[in-house]
């Protein structure tokens, strides 16, 4: 199984700009990006992210107004404030052996991290990998993280797998099946989160009066903002 699907991945897999790289920084920063939002708006955000902060020095040295200022848009904004204190502790301390102490990193970027740029011999568990693995019954190598999430990405499909495309579809026992939809995300139309999104946006251009509370508490606690005599601005 797993020879078939690296050939499928020699002729099929994407291009993707992290692919180029073994650099754990810039890894980092699209699978940071990659956690919440999906691969075609991540592409021309990494591309200026890392063309303004080429290093994690880079990076580290930023103020922190500038790096929530670049990462508007991308939504789930406390990721920029973890990934720039991440940089200022690896610029400190090195990388942790332990991937997972800092900030905003979990077992899963941990992980793809370490297979990505490390080359190390684990292999990165998230959502389209799993499913592969669950509906094939096959285990795979290492070597195979990234075929495993672009035959997850764009072939073996949450509801309708393409199997007909499908370079494991011979000894798949889940060939032909159709599936549930998936629960959708929480709607973003009147979340709090949309508060947050709009009231950040508010900060960072300039507005530090009259603005949503509770979503300036929320932000401030986040460290996304500040609060000083009553009055908001991004961190300084
Ligand atoms: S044959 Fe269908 S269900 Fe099985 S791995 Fe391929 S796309 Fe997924």
């Amino acid at each position: 199984m797993e020879e078939r699907l690296l050939r499928w991945f020699e002729e099929n897999g994407r291009d993707l700009p992290w692919r180029r790289t073994r650099d754990p920084y810039r890894i980092l920063v699209s699978e940071v990006m990659l956690q919440q939002t999906q691969v075609p708006r991540v592409i021309p955000r990494y591309l200026a992210w890392i063309e303004r902060w080429p290093t994690v020095e880079a990076l580290a040295a930023a103020p922190r107004a500038a790096v929530i200022r670049e990462w508007q848009g991308l939504g789930y904004n406390r990721r920029a404030v973890s990934l720039h204190r991440a940089a200022q502790r690896v610029t400190r301390s090195g990388w942790p052996d332990d991937l997972t102490e800092l900030p905003g990193v979990g077992a899963y970027t941990a992980a793809a991290v370490r297979r990505f740029a490390f080359g190390e011999a684990v292999l990165p568990l998230d959502t389209n990998v799993r499913r592969v693995i669950e509906r094939s019954g096959s285990e795979f190598e290492p070597e195979a993280a990234a075929a495993l999430m672009d035959l997850g990405a764009t072939v073996c499909l949450a509801r309708i797998p393409r199997c007909a495309a499908c370079p494991l579809a011979d000894g798949c026992p889940s060939r032909g099946r159709r599936y549930e939809p998936l629960r959708k995300q929480s709607r973003f139309e009147g979340s709090f989160r949309q508060r947050r999104a709009e009231t950040l946006r508010l900060v960072a251009a300039g507005r530090s009066s009259g603005l949503d509370e509770e979503a300036v508490a929320s932000l401030a606690q986040d460290g996304l903002v500040e609060v000083r005599a009553g009055l908001a601005r991004l961190p300084q």
